[in-house]
C-alpha cells in the first residue's frame, strides 16, 4: 500500500516514511491509494476476534513495511485492559432500545485521542530505533490533545516532547494531568499567554526550516494519517458488537471538531463496514453542520470561534476534511488543491458544484449541532432515565445522533471524554461532582513540572537547545 497527496503532486509513499509526518509537501493530506475492500466472508472471520487481533488486521492491510510479527506486538502491547479499563477496549453501553454509547475514553487522559496516541507512541518508538533517529515533538494545546501526546510518548525511547501551553488557563485538572509527569522527555513549557500565542510560536519554530531539520522537529496533530487509521479500528469493533451478522447495518454519531474522528468512520464505510449513516455532530462552532446541509465550506474567523462547554470541538476549519472532499470530488487532485489551497486562502472557503453536493448522500453523511443548554439537557436526560453520566462532548453526539435515529437502525454514539474532565459543566447541568477515576483522585496535589516562559519564539528555541544536546 502507498499512500498520495490529496493535492497530488507528492511521489507515492510507503507508511513508514509518512509515519512522522503531517501534511504532505504540497500542502495536502495523505490518503491510500485505494480502500482495501473487506467482504462478508472476511467480516465473519474477524468478528470474533479480540480488539488487538482486529487492530492487527486491519492495520496489515495499510502497513506493508513493517514486519507482521512486530506490527502484532505492537498493537498487543498497545491494547490491554491495564491501559483502557477492559479487555474489549472500547465497549458499549446500551441506552433506549437501539442506542449506544460506545466507549472511547478509557485510556490514560480519559478522552478518545489516547485509542490513536498510544499507538502513535509505540510505532514512533519503534520506527525510529529502526532508524537510529530522533523525533522532537513540538505542540501547542490548551486541554486534551497535549495530555494525550505526553502520555503516549512518555519514557519512550528517541522522542521528546516540547507542548506549550497557555500559563494559567487550563483546567486545575488539565494542567495536574499534564505536569505530575516526571519522565524527563516530557518538557511543559507555559507560555505567558493565550492559546493563540502558543500556536504562533509552534508555527514560527517549525517554520523556520534549518531549526528544524537540525533539531528533528516534528509534530503529532489529528492529520497524521497513523492517528486516522487507529480510530478505524474501533468502528469495526462497535459495528461487530452491536449486530450478530454482517447482513446488518448500523449508523454511528460522531462529536465532531477537525474531522479526524468522522473521516476514521468514512474510511471504515468506504472499505465496506456496513455504516448507514455517518452522524456529524458539532457544537456552537458548526463548520461542518453548515457544510452539510448546504454545500458551503466557511472557515471561521477567530472572532467568530465561541468558546463552548465542548471545547474539544471549538474549532475554526475542519483539519481533517480535505480528506473527505478528495473522495468526494471523486479523487481529483487538481480540484482539491483549487478548494484548499486557493479558495480557502482567498475567500476563506468555498461552495461545492451541485452534482458533488448530491453525492454527499452516498457517503453516508449527515449532521446537527448542539448548543449549551441541549448540551446540558441531554446531560440531565441521559442521568435521569438511564443512571448514565456523560461528557459534554458526548451530549452533543448523543443530541444529534438522536434527531437522526431510524427505526430497526443501531445508533452508536461514540463517547470521547469521560464527565471527570469536564466536571463544572456536570455540576451546572446536575448539581453533582463527576467521579474521577481512582488513579486521578487528587492529581491536583501532585509536584508540577512545567517551566514558565514569555511568549517569545527566541525564547522557545533557546529552551529546545538546551535540551536536546544531551
Ligand atoms: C478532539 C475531541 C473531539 C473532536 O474530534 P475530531 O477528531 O477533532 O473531530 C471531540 N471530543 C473530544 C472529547 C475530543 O477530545
Amino acid at each position: 500500500m502507498k499512500y498520495l497527496s490529496t493535492r497530488g503532486d507528492a511521489p507515492a509513499r510507503p507508511f513508514c516514511e509518512i509515519l512522522l509526518e503531517g501534511l504532505a509537501p504540497d500542502g495536502g493530506l495523505y490518503l491510500p491509494q485505494a480502500y482495501p475492500q473487506v467482504d462478508a466472508a472476511t467480516l465473519a472471520r474477524w468478528r470474533p476476534l479480540s480488539y488487538p487481533a482486529l487492530a492487527f488486521e486491519i492495520l496489515s492491510l495499510y502497513i506493508d513495511d513493517i514486519p507482521a510479527a512486530d506490527l502484532k506486538h505492537l498493537v498487543e502491547k498497545t491494547y490491554t485492559a491495564e491501559v483502557f479499563g477492559t479487555p474489549q477496549i472500547t465497549p458499549l453501553k446500551a441506552l433506549d432500545e437501539g442506542v449506544y454509547l460506545q466507549a472511547l475514553s478509557n485510556g490514560p487522559t480519559l478522552a478518545f485521542k489516547d485509542m490513536a496516541m498510544q499507538l502513535l507512541g509505540a510505532l514512533f518508538e519503534y520506527q525510529l530505533a529502526r532508524t537510529g533517529q530522533q523525533l522532537n515533538i513540538l505542540g501547542a494545546t490548551s486541554g486534551d490533545t497535549g495530555s494525550a501526546a505526553e502520555y503516549a510518548m512518555r519514557g519512550k525511547r528517541g522522542v521528546r516532547v516540547f507542548m506549550l501551553s497557555p500559563h494559567g488557563r487550563m483546567s486545575p485538572f488539565q494542567q495536574a494531568q499534564m505536569f505530575s509527569l516526571q519522565d524527563p522527555n516530557i518538557h511543559n513549557l507555559a507560555i505567558e499567554g493565550v492559546f493563540d500565542d502558543c500556536q504562533d510560536i509552534v508555527k514560527a519554530v517549525s517554520g523556520d526550516l534549518a531549526f528544524k531539520q537540525r533539531h528533528c522537529i516534528g509534530t503529532v496533530n489529528s492529520i497524521n494519517w497513523a492517528r486516522l487509521l487507529a480510530q478505524v479500528v474501533y468502528y469495526f469493533a462497535g459495528y461487530f458488537h452491536a449486530t450478530r451478522e454482517a447482513t446488518e447495518i448500523v449508523d454511528f454519531s460522531v462529536p465532531s471538531g477537525n474531522f479526524g474522528n468522522i473521516c476514521a468512520g468514512h474510511v471504515a464505510r468506504s472499505m465496506g463496514l456496513p455504516i448507514g449513516q455517518l452522524v456529524a455532530a458539532t457544537n456552537e462552532n458548526d463548520v461542518l453542520d453548515e457544510f452539510f446541509r448546504s454545500g458551503r465550506y466557511r472557515v471561521r474567523k477567530s472572532s467568530e470561534t465561541f468558546e463552548t462547554s465542548s471545547p474539544s470541538m471549538d474549532i475554526s476549519k475542519a483539519s481533517n476534511f480535505e480528506r473527505f472532499v478528495f473522495d468526494l470530488c471523486g479523487r481529483d487532485p487538481q480540484r482539491t488543491a483549487a478548494l484548499f489551497g486557493d479558495a480557502i486562502t482567498r475567500e476563506g472557503g468555498f461552495r461545492v458544484t451541485p452534482e458533488e453536493f448530491a453525492r454527499i448522500p452516498s457517503f453516508g453523511f449527515v449532521s446537527g449541532s448542539s448548543r449549551h443548554e441541549e448540551r446540558l439537557g441531554t446531560i440531565r436526560d441521559t442521568w435521569r432515565r438511564f443512571g448514565t453520566l456523560i461528557d459534554t462532548h458526548t451530549a452533543d453526539g448523543l443530541k444529534v445522533g438522536r434527531e437522526h435515529r431510524r427505526a430497526g437502525v443501531p445508533m452508536l454514539v461514540l463517547e470521547t471524554a469521560l464527565p471527570a474532565k469536564f466536571a463544572e459543566t456536570i455540576q451546572e447541568a446536575l448539581g453533582i461532582e463527576a467521579p474521577r477515576p481512582a488513579a486521578m483522585v487528587g492529581i491536583e496535589n501532585l509536584p508540577k513540572r512545567c517551566t514558565v516562559l514569555p511568549p517569545d519564539v527566541q525564547a522557545v528555541k533557546h529552551y529546545i537547545r538546551e535540551h536536546v544536546a544531551a
